[in-house]
């Protein structure tokens, strides 16, 4: 008999359950306050080492643990891309964990597909539904009628589900379209990433890349901002923002300059025709460009288009030739098109010599010692298209970390048409509210994971007596910070169960067994042994974070070989939608700083944050500018119908003096249809009108409609009296 156990049956155990009968299972929590096990003291904190996963740039963290309950999230100080910093986004992660709109054990579907009626299974009859269900399929359709659609999760869940398919026998792996990725726009889908010094830059042109707020790894260029601005012995770098609608992030600029919607790559262009003819730059200019091939881009021919004066360009492309150590960067509206403003603005470092120097921009070789764990075979990614789920042929939909019904509501009938749909969301979301089977992951901060990567900052070298580029591998290593909260799976682990059932084991029991495998390669990478002792996996689970030799990396080959940029003539700027009576503005969709494009709109918290430029919380709003709104007899807080040729949509309009007059701006976020009581019902979803966010060619110069409707607006501002003709403001 346990020691628990024992205290249970004396008079003091007995006496307590009685008293406290009516308070669920009391025992579990007393029994353990009275006698602490070795892990577990009352009013003691411990804190768990885990991974951030509510962005991409995958922070390190720590959740604060008391009494068997996470109570705070911090930066993880040993983390190399945070270094113990933390965004907003990152605090709420405990609005994840304990939100009481999560799935609370598998579920199947009980009434018409959509209805969003289930009912709770365990788990043994979820696996069976699901074995039996794909062992059908397989057997009357192949293989290839399994179709896997992985979007953001974690690398356990990913490895896990690349075998579960090899096995299987399907390659049908789905992922976001993505289109116009950045890094593989610059390094042509090789895989290496761009990291961008910017700590150490003296001159920062930003086209558009919000990095202040959601642009790459916002917590880790925010830190590097800091330094830019105010780094001990430097001086303040000048930073200049280049957006149709004032950001955050250009709100903190020294200049920013509205250009015009879809030019951002002709303005790059401009300047760098500024650099060429006047010889600012100190590398070699190759031939074909040095020979005036430029000079249609130059800014006296271009500025009417820009709609920037051409002496303004001129300065901009003096003071940033000039500057001891200029970089441009580019996301945001600049993202948007065909990708070719991102190669426009990057010819600008090719120019200036940036390249993997200091306060420029580092290639970044893939880390990846992950890649042993996974089948050997190259996944081959394909976006959702028209092929997949056919009516009557007999498909399945298996789905996780994405929710494309929600993120292009035009695809709803695509997912609808698979035979049958598994949903792994530990929320009903807009797509799994049509799955036929959920079965809930843990959140994150329950969950295994581990990820390696390759950290680059400069440093001063005191051999080398200057700043060098340092690349530091390191593996971030996510374990449970506390037991599940509710009776959810990682999904790995349902996926290893059901392989087995399907009499194809993976080639690990569990989740945590990925991990130790994947912590062995890694210490194979660093040059240790591969084995790890007890004492060292307790303490690497405390840190969270292992990390490699950092050796200066000076200038390699990639993109040096591109220094004196050969490839400016490849370079078109793509052509906004001409303007038309019908649709006189450009839409301006853009990531919510908080709620990014919607997947965190079931946060409270972050709900409640207000937008830092218009102070809107809990809704959407269409940024106008005073002029045009004064010509549309609009009035801050009215309610107006905003047109495309996709649909229309109406919202509160925001008076904004810092957009163009041509531009309407909303933000992406809201109008959930499911997701739980915060985030359902509230606003509209601008991918109805505009595209989904993934596609940076459909979003490219659409145009829009905007008039005063009828009805009132629900707008609630931060700090302002609600107007009484808000009849339910939340
Ligand atoms: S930037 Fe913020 S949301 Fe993204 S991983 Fe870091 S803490 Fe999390």
């Amino acid at each position: 008999m346990k020691r628990r156990e024992f205290i249970v049956l004396t008079g003091v155990g007995a006496a307590s359950t009685t008293l406290l009968s009516g308070c669920g299972n009391p025992e579990n929590a007393l029994i353990p306050a009275l006698i602490p096990d070795d892990t577990y003291t009352p009013g003691i904190d411990y804190w768990k080492a885990s991974t951030c996963a509510l962005c991409s740039a995958g922070c390190g963290i720590l959740v604060r643990t008391r009494e068997r309950a996470a109570n705070k999230i911090e930066g993880n100080p040993l983390h190399p891309v945070n270094k113990g910093a933390l965004c907003a986004r990152g605090q709420a992660g405990l609005q994840v964990l304990y939100n009481p709109d999560r799935v609370k054990g598998p579920m199947k579907r009980s009434g018409e597909r959509g209805s969003g009626q289930f009912e709770s299974i365990s788990w043994d009859e979820a696996a069976k539904i699901l074995v039996d269900r794909l062992a059908d399929i397989r057997a009357k359709n192949g293989q290839a009628s399994v179709a896997f659609s992985l979007g953001n999760t974690s690398n356990v869940n990913r490895i896990a589900a690349e075998h579960f398919m090899s096995s299987f026998g399907s390659e049908r792996f789905i992922s976001a379209p993505v289109s116009s990725d950045h890094d593989d726009l610059l390094f042509n889908g090789t895989g290496q990433r761009a990291v961008f010094d910017i700590a150490n830059a003296t001159y920062l042109l930003s086209f558009g890349a919000r990095f202040l707020e959601t642009w790459q790894s916002p917590v880790m260029y925010s830190l590097a901002y800091g330094e830019f601005r105010r780094g001990k012995n430097r001086r303040r770098g000048k930073f200049v923002m280049i957006e149709p609608r004032m950001s955050t992030t250009a709100a903190n600029a020294d200049e920013w300059l509205p250009a015009a919607i879809g030019t951002e790559g002709l303005l790059a262009l401009a300047i760098a025709q500024v650099i060429i003819r006047e010889k600012l730059t100190p590398n070699p200019v190759s031939p074909n460009v040095a020979n005036g091939t430029l000079d249609e881009f130059a800014p006296e021919k271009t500025e009417a288009d820009i709609n920037l004066p051409a002496e303004k360009i001129v300065r901009i492309a003096r003071e940033f030739a000039a500057s001891e150590r200029p970089l441009a960067i580019a996301g945001g509206a600049a993202a948007l098109g065909d990708g070719e403003s991102i190669r426009a603005v990057h010819f600008l470092n090719k120019l200036v010599g940036n390249l993997n120097m200091p306060g420029g921009v580092f290639e970044v070789e893939q880390f990846d010692p992950l890649a042993k764990l996974g089948t050997g075979k190259p996944i081959k990614w394909a976006p959702l298209s028209e092929k997949d789920g056919y009516e009557g042929g007999g498909s399945a939909l298996l789905i996780h970390g994405m929710n494309p019904v929600f993120h292009s509501p035009q695809m709803t009938d695509r997912i609808n048409a698979f035979q049958f749909i598994v949903s792994f969301s530990p929320f009903i979301d807009e797509t799994t509210q049509l799955a036929d089977l959920i079965l809930p992951d843990h959140s994150y901060l329950e969950s295994w994971d581990i990820q390696a990567a390759t950290a680059h900052h400069t440093v001063w070298h005191a051999d080398l007596r200057a700043l060098q580029p340092t690349p530091t591998p390191y593996a971030a290593i996510a374990s449970p910070a506390i037991s599940p909260e509710f009776d959810t799976k990682q999904t790995a682990d349902v996926l290893i169960d059901v392989s087995r059932q399907l009499g194809q084991p993976l080639p690990f029991e569990s989740s945590e067994e990925c991990v130790r495998k994947a912590v062995s390669e890694v210490r194979r990478a660093f040059g240790q042994a591969a084995e790890i002792s007890d004492e060292d996996w307790k303490s690497l689970l405390e840190s969270g974070v292992m990390t490699g030799d950092s050796k200066p990396s000076g200038s390699t080959s990639g993109l040096e070989s591109a220094k004196a940029g050969d490839q400016p003539l490849a370079i078109s700027t793509g052509e906004p939608k001409p303007s038309n009576d019908a649709y006189p503005f450009f839409v301006l969709a853009y990531e919510h700083a908080a709620l990014g494009y919607g997947d965190h709109a079931n946060l409270p918290w972050l709900q409640e944050l207000p937008d830092p430029l218009t102070s809107v919380l809990w809704g959407s709003w269409v940024e106008i500018n005073p002029k045009t709104a004064a010509s549309l007899h609009i009035e801050d807080g009215d309610l107006v119908e905003v047109k495309t040729a996709d649909g229309s949509l109406r919202l509160p309009a925001v008076l904004f003096p810092a957009i163009r007059p041509d531009v309407i701006a909303m933000p992406y976020g809201q109008g959930h249809t499911a997701y739980g009581q915060y985030a359902k019902g509230r606003g509209v979803n601008p991918a109805t009108i505009a595209g989904p966010y993934w596609d940076a060619k459909k979003r490219f110069g659409v145009r829009a409609s905007v008039a005063k409707a009828a009805g009132e607006a629900k707008l609630v501002r931060f700090g302002t009296s609600l107007p009484e003709k808000i009849d339910t403001p939340r």
